[in-house]
């Protein structure tokens, strides 16, 4: 490949032609789109991650903080991030990465993210961005038509509306969850005669204006941690939000909802929030969200449902039922970067009442003026990326019925792989799948036979060694680099009351085949069997 002399001097010329965009792909631009269709072709490859240098070695190619003084070329340096950073990156795309929420990606979505660079839009104005407001409003539009199933007229009304906006698009759940949560504290403590509301004057003015000693945000143990960090920035802090205690299947146990609703109403704590969770991120596990709402409307609490992950679930006919009631939340988060398939930085939050969002509304003197129809007004974010064309072209592209075929083969899947797990008498699959997440673990046969029958400090005992086993086999099979799981800890449902460490599989890759998932278990047995120490003693503690 020759050599590409542009933008290696630091003089006006060459810092103009950086900006230029050259006609023809050149060779620089050629070999950063081979290695897309190669690299990225790791949807095919079986390879998680192309080396198995460790990270500590990776560390010393970025050790240095010093400014760079010299310009290199850009061929030069190109050649430099392939080897050193592409390279050494993380396939999330390969079908046996089955580990996380983030997976494989439409290939149409690399030229038109390239699109949506170059062109720079800022969704903050239309000053910046003209036509890509109307169609993130759309797309807002058509994902709350997804979750409230609203009329023609009422869409007609409110999606262009410049004093409403039916939700916000933001960067991922996170922001989304801490937006939904931001409505629902400065509606409950609104501006009333005497007071200007939470906006103006503050938590502490608020609560003494209405009365309350503290406010509360209620959410079952399973909740996802970005609802922490809504709380810390809203002036709540971390101890307003209670942890329900779930029943054995990891769902908001709606007894202790009501008991702990009822508690806090005659302390004078009032109930700002209660969440409901459509998909739990460590087992993917959906709340009775019908019956919270009406425990919501009871306490007159805002109710918001966490559907980040398994929102998605609503494109399909056949699955949307298990969602019934997320028609009767006031907001709901869903993140596009996880079951529709578009890149990261793609979440959103959408409120049943149109003017929901004006409890959060900002207005600047140079941009978002009073009835502007500028989105920024009621975001969280200020500059924010032209991301909604991403999945505005998915919607259309992929359309609801191909989303359908993509949400059912996923959970078809994660049966399959639970099938193929408890017909296994080495492995015990922990939480059963709902959509297409499912957590499990390696016990051999015996010890699952003895946990079965054997006292609860014995229990207690072999629970922690099988910790350690799933922690060293999960980070064996990460570094072998063929296929990835990831790990987390739940509750364990038996005599043992504890926590216990699990392997957690995520079936959202449309490429992952069964013979890959039949793999993984094989690999993992061959790997828990080198395990001999630990193994060793599971067998000193039954003997003993
Ligand atoms: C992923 C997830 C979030 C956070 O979303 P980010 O896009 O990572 O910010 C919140 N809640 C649930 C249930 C999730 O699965």
């Amino acid at each position: 490949m020759a050599n590409d002399k542009r933008y290696a001097q630091a003089n006006n010329d060459s810092l103009h032609r950086i900006f230029t965009i050259p006609e023809a792909p050149d060779s620089t631009l050629s070999l950063i789109e081979e290695e897309i269709s190669k690299n990225l072709n790791g949807f095919l490859s079986h390879h998680i991650v192309a080396t198995d240098k460790p990270l500590s070695e990776i560390e010393l190619d970025f050790a240095s903080s010093a400014l760079p003084e010299q310009p290199e070329y850009v061929s030069d340096h190109t050649r430099q991030l392939l080897d050193k950073l592409i390279a050494q990156s993380v396939h999330t795309s390969a079908p046996s990465f089955i580990g996380h929420m983030t997976s494989a990606l439409p290939y149409f979505l690399l030229p038109l993210s390239k699109l949506m660079v170059g062109l720079n839009q800022n969704l903050v104005k239309i000053e910046t961005s003209k036509a890509f407001t109307p169609m993130e409003r759309q797309v807002l539009g058509m994902m709350h038509r997804l979750v409230y199933g609203q009329t023609d007229s009422f869409y007609d009304t409110w999606m262009h509306s410049a004093d409403s906006s039916l939700g916000a698009f933001c960067s991922g759940g996170t922001v989304a969850n801490i937006t939904a949560l931001w409505v629902a504290r400065n509606s409950l403590l609104a501006a009333k005669p005497g007071f200007k509301g939470v906006s103006e004057e503050g938590l502490n003015k608020g609560l003494r204006a209405y009365g309350y000693d503290d406010l509360a945000i209620l959410v079952s143990e399973r909740g996802h941690y970005s609802l922490k960090k809504a709380a810390n920035i809203l002036g709540l802090g971390h101890d307003s939000i209670i942890a329900i205690p779930t029943d054995g299947e990891h769902r908001m146990d709606c007894d202790k909802l009501k008991e702990k609703c009822a508690r806090l109403h005659s302390q004078n704590v009032k109930v700002m929030a209660i969440v409901g969770i459509a998909g739990t991120t460590e087992t993917g596990t959906l709340d009775p969200l019908a019956k919270m709402a009406e425990i919501a409307q009871q306490y007159q609490a805002h109710f918001h449902v966490d559907a980040a992950w398994g929102g998605a679930t609503l494109l399909s006919d056949k699955y949307r039922h298990l969602l019934a009631g997320i028609e009767q939340a006031d907001s709901v988060t869903i993140d596009a970067h996880k079951q529709m398939y578009v890149p990261m930085g793609a979440g959103l939050v959408v409120f049943k009442n149109p003017k929901a969002v004006a409890a959060i509304e900002h207005h600047a003197e140079y941009i978002l003026r009073k009835g502007s129809k500028d989105l920024g007004s009621h975001t969280l974010e200020g500059s924010r990326p032209g991301m909604a064309m991403l999945l505005y072209a998915s919607l259309h592209i992929i359309s609801r019925p191909g989303y359908e075929l993509l949400i059912n083969q996923s959970i078809e899947k994660a049966k399959y792989f639970a099938n193929l797990i408890e017909q296994d008498r080495n492995f015990q699959l922990v939480s059963k799948p709902e959509l297409c997440l499912l957590t499990y673990r390696y016990v051999p046969e015996n010890v699952q036979t003895y946990l079965q029958s054997c006292s609860a400090d014995k229990a207690k005992k072999i629970n922690e060694v099988l910790d350690q086993l799933t922690v060293a086999m999960q980070k064996l099979q990460r570094e072998a680099g063929k296929s990835f799981v990831s790990r987390t800890r739940i509750p364990e449902q038996g005599k043992y009351s504890g926590a216990i460490s699990v392997f957690r599989v995520v079936l959202a890759n449309p490429l992952t085949t069964e013979a890959i998932l039949q793999q993984v278990l094989v690999e993992q047995e061959s790997i828990a069997t080198e395990q001999t120490e630990l193994l060793a003693q599971l067998q000193s503690i039954i003997d003993a």
